[in-house]
């Protein structure tokens, strides 16, 4: 591992221009760790420039990430891009097709480097530091923050790192949440983190929109006759009637009740085309059932989009769900 983190410092120094993404529907740890790389990188006088979708980020707006360096059109990044050689560094992503950008555009740029944490990383990139023990990419790239700025990290890059690592260990609940983890964001907090700022803005300032949506998926809860799994959906119509599209944090509805090792969440984003979201508990490897569909993930956390009706999705998934627990 460390003489690949070498190999990515000496891209780094070597080069000028960087474009740094993150996955489709990015999440806090996409979120934190494309800023802070992105920051970083431009701190260190490098042209570095990020892409992002622009739903995703507004529960995450106390960043303050830039529109200037967050394309989040990316016809607009094409056009700007172009004319220049650029390293692309992927971030979170396990496999090429979580990327939201073309793949005629991914294959100009001059080289790939894949930092992610996903152990089921296909490695696509030239480089490929991959380590599935850490818990968010932020954790991985507050080790490049430490090797090029050692312990005057600003606020600025120590946020969006605190933030992907909170939103990656469901604020320290998960199994993920190990010592280094805890030693990070207690050097974090030296460099000036509110801990307790990111846990409000991220735990605890749903729109009331979105308590109105939970409200109405939890009346679609459901559970196998052993108990051990249980599930509930957002349908478009919910969608709808609730203003919203946030279904953040509702697979844990389904996850967190007694006996439940599975928890699932399916989202209807269009009519034929289902967002399933696995969640376990204690052993079942949710990664795995999410491949029987084309997905991926972590053990305990993982995803896929199936395209069928909700119906014959959650029969499905259900079904498939069985052999695990
Ligand atoms: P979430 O349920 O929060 O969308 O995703 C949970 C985990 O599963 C994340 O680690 C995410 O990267 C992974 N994941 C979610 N959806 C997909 C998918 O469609 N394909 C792959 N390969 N991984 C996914
Ligand atoms: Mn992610
Ligand atoms: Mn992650």
């Amino acid at each position: 591992m460390q003489k690949k983190i070498k190999e990515i410092i000496k891209i780094i120094n070597e080069n000028d221009n960087f474009l740094i993404v993150g996955h489709v529907g990015a999440d806090g740890d996409s979120i934190g760790s494309v800023t802070a790389l992105t920051r970083l990188l431009q701190k260190e006088n490098k042209k570095a420039r990020a892409y992002l979708n622009r739903d995703t980020l507004a529960p995450f707006s106390f960043l303050e990430v830039k529109e200037e360096f967050f394309y989040t059109d990316s016809e607009k990044l094409k056009n700007e891009i172009k004319a220049d050689d650029f390293i692309l560094i992927t971030l979170d992503s396990g496999t090429l097709e979580r990327i939201d950008l073309d793949p005629g555009f991914i294959e100009s740029a001059q080289a790939i480097i894949n930092i992610d944490h996903h152990e089921d990383n296909s490695c696509f990139g030239k480089v490929n530091l991959v380590q599935p023990d850490r818990a968010a990419v932020g954790e991985i790239i507050y080790n490049f923050a430490v090797e090029f700025l050692g312990d005057n990290i600003p606020l600025t890059i120590a946020e969006p790192l605190a933030t992907a690592i909170i939103t990656d260990t469901g604020a320290l609940r998960y199994e993920n949440t190990s010592s280094r983890v805890l030693r990070i964001l207690a050097d974090l907090m030296d460099f000036g983190v509110n801990i307790y700022k990111i846990n409000k803005k991220i735990f605890g300032s749903l729109s009331y929109k979105a308590l109105v949506l939970k409200g109405l998926a939890l009346a679609t809860l459901n559970r196998s006759k052993d108990g051990k799994i249980a599930w509930l959906y957002v349908s478009r119509e919910m969608m709808h009637e609730a203003e919203t599209d946030y279904t953040e944090g509702l697979v844990s509805l389904a996850r967190d009740i007694e006996n439940v090792e599975i928890g699932i969440l399916f989202t209807e984003e269009e009519k034929k085309e289902i967002k399933v979201s696995l969640r376990s508990n204690f052993y079942a490897e949710v990664n795995k059932l999410a491949a029987e569909f084309d997905g991926g993930g972590h053990p305990r956390a993982a995803g896929a989009t199936v395209t069928k009706t909700l119906a014959e999705t959650i029969d499905s998934v259900v079904e498939a769900a069985k052999k695990y627990v």
